[in-house]
């Protein structure tokens, strides 16, 4: 047997189109989505990721401006910026960009984000209400994870369902979405033991580890449904395992998930790919959040 190929882009895409529709919606109200980023300093990756993100805001009429503090700025000087964007009726969504300088305590500052302007779904009154079942603001990446799950059309209800990881912008909140659709999660982390008695159990298997291609095939239930949240750079190899060399010498890379992707399609029901699958639907997610930003803020 071999796994459906769960299509994360064209998953993402769908979303994106009811996005716009309803972004068009709520400019005819007069409420305008505006995600403002925050940037502390030149960092080449979170350089990236702002770019795209101004292009994924911009191409479905969000509104997307940034910051760009000073490298030397100080832990108190940020917090006082966080706290004018709080108050800036113009400003519907906050981003904080990774990572911060030396000495500003990241997780400190996040958490100073309005709790309604908080589109990573990282504060902990957004954490809280995830427990008693309110899904507005969740960690993108746990929601991805879920909504691709759910595009799968099989019954949640009662499904064994093993996530491998519990970290709190993953695992955590995954595990109890997962509750709230009435599946039967188990969190595994690294003092689990026996891991594959607990993965070839679960119906459903959602793998968030940062360890390249730690699930292999034997370790998945036949038919499971495998959602791969990883993101690990590795080196290309030849058939013998020798590094293969790109034209500068150096070790040509790729990108592979948690999951071993050859064995576990031929096991697995449905896999989503690494790239491919989990990343462009977390993407949307910071989207969807700015647009319930937005609407959590004039009581939508
Ligand atoms: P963390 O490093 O925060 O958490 C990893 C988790 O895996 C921990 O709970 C850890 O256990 C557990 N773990 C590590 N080794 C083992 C092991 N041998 N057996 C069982 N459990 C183990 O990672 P994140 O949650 O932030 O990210 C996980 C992966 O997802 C990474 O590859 C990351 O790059 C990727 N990612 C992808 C995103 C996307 O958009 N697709 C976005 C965010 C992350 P313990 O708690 O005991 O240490």
């Amino acid at each position: 047997m071999s796994a459906i190929i769960i299509d994360g882009e064209s998953f993402a895409g769908k979303i994106r189109t009811g996005l716009i529709e309803e972004i068009d919606t709520l400019k005819k109200k007069g409420f305008y989505p505006h995600l403002k980023a925050v940037q502390v300093g030149e960092n080449a990756s979170s350089r990236l990721y702002v770019q795209n993100q101004q292009k994924q805001c911009e191409a479905i009429g969000i509104k997307y401006t940034l910051d760009e503090l000073p490298a030397d700025t100080k832990e108190a000087a940020l917090t006082e910026h966080i706290k004018k964007l709080n108050n800036d009726h113009q400003v519907t969504g906050i981003i904080l960009q990774m990572p911060l300088p030396e000495g500003i305590d990241a997780k400190k500052v996040q958490t100073l984000i309005s709790p309604n302007k908080d589109v990573e779904g990282m504060n902990p009154a957004n954490m809280g209400e995830l427990v008693y079942g309110n899904t507005r603001l969740v960690p993108c990446t746990a929601m991805a994870a879920v909504e691709l799950v759910k595009s799968v059309s099989v019954e949640i209800r009662g499904k064994e369902t093993t996530i491998v990881g519990r970290s709190a912008i993953v695992g955590k909140p995954v595990s109890l979405l997962m509750l709230d659709l009435s599946a039967t999660p188990t969190v595994c982390h690294s003092g689990t033991k026996d891991l594959p008695d607990k993965t070839r159990k679960a119906d459903i298997l959602i793998a968030a580890i940062g360890k390249a291609e730690m699930i292999k095939g034997d370790m998945i239930k036949p038919g499971a449904i495998v959602i791969d949240v990883g993101i690990n750079r590795v080196k290309e190899l030849d058939a013998q395992g020798n590094p293969i060399l790109n034209v500068n010498g150096k070790p040509k890379m790729k990108t592979v998930g948690d999951v071993e992707f050859a064995t576990a399609k031929e096991v697995a029901s449905y896999i989503t790919p690494v790239p491919g699958g989990v990343g462009p639907v977390t993407v949307v997610m910071l989207l969807r959040n700015t647009v319930e930003a937005l609407k959590i803020s004039v009581n939508l």
